[in-house]
């Protein structure tokens, strides 16, 4: 009998119905998908050359412009996550020789460091910012040590990240990419966490590659992640002595697919069709609210939050109000309890998802998100009464 060949029987789990609960996300990220972007990722394929996609991709560009804010030519969506866009801003911006500065204020200076190590950038310089409170937040960009790690280092790159997820800090950019420029150094961005819910200008404050995700304010599945570089670092592109490393992110062959280089299509990869689809529409939705009126949004909705924390005499980890990552907010684990307690607490009995710290947070912070269509004043009150209820039952004295 052609089964006495299968070693491997078809696993139990396949063979039952798929589960998926509903949840309310309001950890860091991925946030809830609404049914118009939901819909969208599940309408029929078409071909990833098909005009129609095309039109979509040409779609996505304007939009990822709008949010960004720029003009940029070299704009697209890679298939792939934060990390993914990450990637592809490093592999394309370094080659052999160069050295990157990074400021590591919470774990996604780690993780740009540690992919700069990777790709041989030994001379890498990092620079470590507080993670606790406030990072590098508050040192205008003409003080130390900004000065003196593009001084001392002389890097052709500064990396940084605009909304620490891991600490719930925002970081000014105001006057950083103009001092980079001084220094003969690009500006690379990670707004995976901020965009849409705090302003940032590609253009005015002179940001060389800016990249995001999906699954953010965007409401979208994760798995596509808009990137844009200037015409700065379109130049370093076009003089680099190497190839880049990948292939799948080689910015060269991206640029022909999304038609960025004026010449006609080229096929790269079998891109995430429907996935463009649904961030077509998280584009859509974002630009339909207009940017400005989202960003108040989330600055409301956090603001109210964080007068909601207070009142349970919960204590905001980042001090300084106007430093706070309008769409994630970190919050101090109280004392007497295990926030594995509270996160558990909150998803059975509430079928609530927040999160507990990253990084250099990790058992120290909850991590509360609000981010796009999950940015709601009836969401704030929901985790707030959830909390609440955590707070008189998770008590270890308690158990
Ligand atoms: N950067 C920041 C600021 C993030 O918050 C995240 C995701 N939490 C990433 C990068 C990585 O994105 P992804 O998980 O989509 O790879």
């Amino acid at each position: 009998m052609a089964t006495s060949l299968l070693h491997v029987p078809p696993p139990q789990g396949l063979l039952q119905p798929l589960v998926v609960p509903e949840r309310l996300l309001l950890g860091p990220g991925p946030s809830n998908v609404p049914s118009r972007i939901q819909a969208a990722g599940g309408r029929q394929l078409l071909g990833h050359m098909h005009p129609e996609v095309l039109q979509v991709m040409d779609e996505i560009k304007a939009g990822i412009q709008y949010a960004f804010q720029t003009q940029n030519q070299l704009t697209l969506a890679i298939s792939g996550s934060g990390h993914c866009a990450m990637e592809a801003a490093l592999v394309n911006l370094l080659e052999c020789g160069d050295t990157i500065l990074v400021a590591i204020n919470g774990i996604w200076g780690q993780r740009a460091a540690d992919i700069a190590r990777r790709l041989g950038m030994l001379g890498a310089a990092r620079w470590h910012g507080r993670a606790e409170g406030t990072g590098f937040v508050g040192r205008m960009p003409e003080c130390e040590p900004w000065l003196a790690g593009l001084v001392q280092h002389k890097p052709s790159v500064l990396f940084i990240t605009h909304g620490e997820s891991s600490t719930g800090v925002l970081q000014p950019l105001e006057g950083l990419g103009e001092l980079c420029h001084r220094h003969g150094c690009l500006l690379l961005v990670d707004a995976v966490a901020s965009l849409g819910g705090a302003p940032i200008f590609m253009d005015q404050q002179e940001i060389d590659v800016l990249y995001s995700g999906s699954q953010k304010v965007l409401n979208s599945p994760p798995g596509t992640a808009p990137i844009s570089f200037s015409e700065r670092a379109r130049k370093k592109l076009l003089s680099r002595k190497t190839k880049p490393k990948s292939f799948y992110l080689d910015m060269d062959c991206l640029a022909s697919y999304w038609g960025c280089d004026g010449e006609p299509r080229r096929y790269h990869h079998t891109a995430p069709i429907n996935s463009f689809f649904s961030l077509r529409e998280g584009l859509a939705m974002l630009a339909e609210i207009g940017l400005e009126n989202s960003w108040e949004q989330h600055q409301a909705n956090c603001a109210s939050l964080c007068q909601g924390l207070l009142s349970l005499g919960l204590e905001p980890f980042v001090k300084e109000e106007k430093v706070r990552l309008p769409t994630i907010t970190t919050v101090r684990v109280p004392e007497g309890y295990n926030w594995k307690d509270i996160t558990a607490f909150l998803i059975d009995k509430h079928a609530i998802e927040i999160a507990g710290g990253l990084g250099p947070t990790v058992d120290k912070v909850l991590r509360i998100g609000l981010m796009g269509c999950n940015s709601t004043r009836e969401n704030v009150n929901r985790v707030l009464r959830a909390l609440q209820d955590a707070l008189s039952s998770c008590h270890r004295s308690r158990l």
